[in-house]
């Protein structure tokens, strides 16, 4: 039906290779990778081998240049990411702390990350879309806000689909306006893919099983809820329910999985696998990707994915 798009941050990441208690302090630091949850999600979504778009913005400099070589390399078609002459490309910059979490410092809108909008590349690229991604975190972005409530109605009335990750940051600030276009995601995505406390959070509501049914019967129309080293599960309207054990592996960087999870699930389930299979693929992308430092780096074919599959134990549930 035409390529999956995603619209939002693109960046260059720099990484705390120590754990720590915030940026006061210096640490060694690794990087720039190409990043930006949306980056990384179209990124393996081209690199599983599913037709994908991209809709942002980069500086006219060498970070750009990382990220857009790193999409093209993947198969990832670019023709809609503005290249801004004069802002720079956007960075993030992620330390650990001992207790797993994870602290943020974006520049986004003060880089070329914002500077894009709804033009003739966009409208076009919209108009031959078979599925749109929404990544919550690209809601932060007026922008981005624009060009998603544009691009929905386009998508769904040529009969394409729509998934929604809710990747709540709390250093990225969600006023009302992308509350009201979360909402309405929200009641009519076809994919929910949530994480951890996003499931409550987006049902309003305390408990697993009624937070999943909040949400079905709100209009949404499957979750797929991931739970970091304790897999995944996919919960259906009719009630059914698969669970997929996690990989076993040793996580090195947890930045990306859940991006790298949710592309290779959307295109595994676009390119006609069933719920089962592509949690497998998911579940398989999520846990190589953190093995690897950078969030975009570990990205896998789906060969890639096949030889880590028969390669590694699934984690006792
Ligand atoms: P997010 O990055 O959105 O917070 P998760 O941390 O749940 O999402 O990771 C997404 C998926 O990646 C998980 O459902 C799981 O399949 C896989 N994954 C993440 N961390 C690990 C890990 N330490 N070991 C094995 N698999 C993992």
């Amino acid at each position: 039906l035409g390529p999956t798009i995603c619209v939002g941050e693109i960046l260059v990441e720099i990484v705390a290779t120590t754990v720590g208690d915030g940026f006061t302090d210096a640490q060694p630091l690794v990087g720039p990778y190409p990043s930006g949850a949306p980056a990384i999600f179209i990124d393996q979504c081209g690199r599983f081998g599913g037709a994908a778009a991209m809709i942002g913005a980069v500086g006219d400099d060498d970070f750009g240049r990382v990220n857009l070589d790193r999409l093209k390399r993947d198969g990832v078609d670019v023709s809609a990411i503005a290249v801004d002459p004069d802002w720079p490309t956007g960075s993030a910059f992620v330390r650990y702390r001992a207790d797993g979490s994870r602290d943020f410092v974006y520049n986004i809108a003060t880089s070329a990350a914002a500077r894009f909008g709804w033009t003739a590349e966009v409208e076009a690229l919209a108009r031959r879309a078979g599925h749109l991604h929404v990544m919550g975190s690209a809601l932060s972005m007026p922008e981005a806000r624009e060009v998603i409530a544009r691009a929905l109605p386009i998508v769904r009335a040529r009969g394409g689909t729509v998934s929604l990750d809710p990747n709540l940051r709390k250093e990225l600030r969600q006023g009302a306006e992308a509350g009201q276009l979360f909402a309405t995601l929200l009641s009519e995505c076809d994919l929910l893919l949530p994480s951890g406390e996003e499931l409550e959070l987006a049902a309003g509501t305390d408990g697993e099983a009624r937070a999943v049914g909040t949400l079905l019967t709100g209009g949404c129309g499957e979750i797929v809820l991931k739970r970091g080293a304790a897999g995944a599960s996919a919960f259906a309207p009719d009630g059914s329910r698969v669970d997929a054990l996690a990989f076993e592996v040793e996580e090195l960087d947890p930045t990306g999985a859940g991006d790298c999870f949710g592309g290779a699930y959307v295109t595994a389930r676009r390119l006609g696998l069933p719920t089962e299979a592509a949690l497998t693929y998911a579940c398989a992308a999520g846990a190589r990707n953190v093995t690897v430092r950078g969030p975009m780096e570990g990205a896998a074919t789906r060969a890639e994915l096949d030889a880590f599959i028969a390669a590694t134990p699934r984690a006792p549930g």
